[in-house]
């Protein structure tokens, strides 16, 4: 079936920072295409996870991507493979907007003509106007920098989407219209994607998959699909109080 190799492989991946177990003992699977939120309360090792899986965060245990143990990849070209938007900061304030959505592609050399191309299309999906592009990226809302930060991630293409709750500073409203647009898309690209959030809502907007995280140790996994009966009590209580 097309689509359906495997992505990562996590068997007992761990992270220790001085007493502390960041992360405990974590294992999952995903398949290539699937979309996956990693959730759980502020502290509980998301951003950690997020980046053990993007390659720039030391771990023990076994950790396969694409069958490959990523302890090995070019960690650099690796990282410049993925689309990502990080938590917080979303686009280099220095930089035009222009600047900030096509550096990645810059960093892989991409040819004038490939960019110009490329660029015409993020905007049309992201239903960004072009004058925008030639702004500074501090003068711009807070509604449309996340769609350029979003345009930023997808610009390359990337087989894979990682995303550090690039919506909790949104309000409701937009919020609401930013996330059916935009799963819509993704789900008509068919990318995969990794996405921390501590909102139920939000993770069941974009994912089909989600892992619980809960100081550091997995809890609980599943499909929001089916049916959750068997949820530890933390998985309960998480869900519960959506
Ligand atoms: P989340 O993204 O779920 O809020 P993080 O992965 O950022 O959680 O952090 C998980 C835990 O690891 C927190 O208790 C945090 O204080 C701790 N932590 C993160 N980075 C470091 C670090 N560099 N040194 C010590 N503790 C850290
Ligand atoms: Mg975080």
């Amino acid at each position: 079936m097309k689509n359906q190799e495997e992505l990562y492989d996590l068997r007992h991946v761990s992270v220790q920072k001085s007493s502390l177990k960041v992360l405990d003992q974590i294992s999952f699977n995903l398949l290539s295409g699937q979309a996956l939120s990693i959730l759980g309360p502020s502290g509980s090792g998301k951003t950690t996870l997020l980046k053990v899986l993007m390659g720039i965060e030391k771990y023990t245990g076994e950790l396969r991507y694409k069958s490959k143990d990523l302890s090995l990849l070019d960690n650099i070209l690796f990282r410049r493979s993925l689309g990502y938007v990080n938590q917080g900061s979303l686009l280099f304030p220095h930089l035009k907007v222009r600047d900030n959505i096509i550096l990645q592609a810059r960093l892989l050399n991409w040819t004038e003509g490939q960019i110009e191309e490329r660029l015409d299309e993020v905007l049309q999906i992201f239903d960004l106007n072009k004058n925008l592009l030639d702004r500074s990226s501090a003068q711009v809302s807070g509604g449309q920098k996340q769609r350029v930060a979003l345009a930023r991630a997808l610009f390359i293409k990337p087989q894979l989407l990682v995303l550090d709750e690039p919506f909790s500073a949104l309000d409701q409203m937009l919020k609401k219209e930013l996330l059916e647009e935009f799963s819509g898309y993704l789900k008509k690209i068919g990318i995969s994607v990794l996405f921390v959030t501590h909102s139920l809502s939000e993770a069941r907007n974009l994912c089909d998959f989600y892992i619980l995280l809960n100081a550091g140790k997995m809890t609980d996994q599943g499909n929001f699909n089916n049916e959750t009966s068997d949820l530890s009590e933390f998985g309960r209580q998480f869900f519960g109080s959506f």
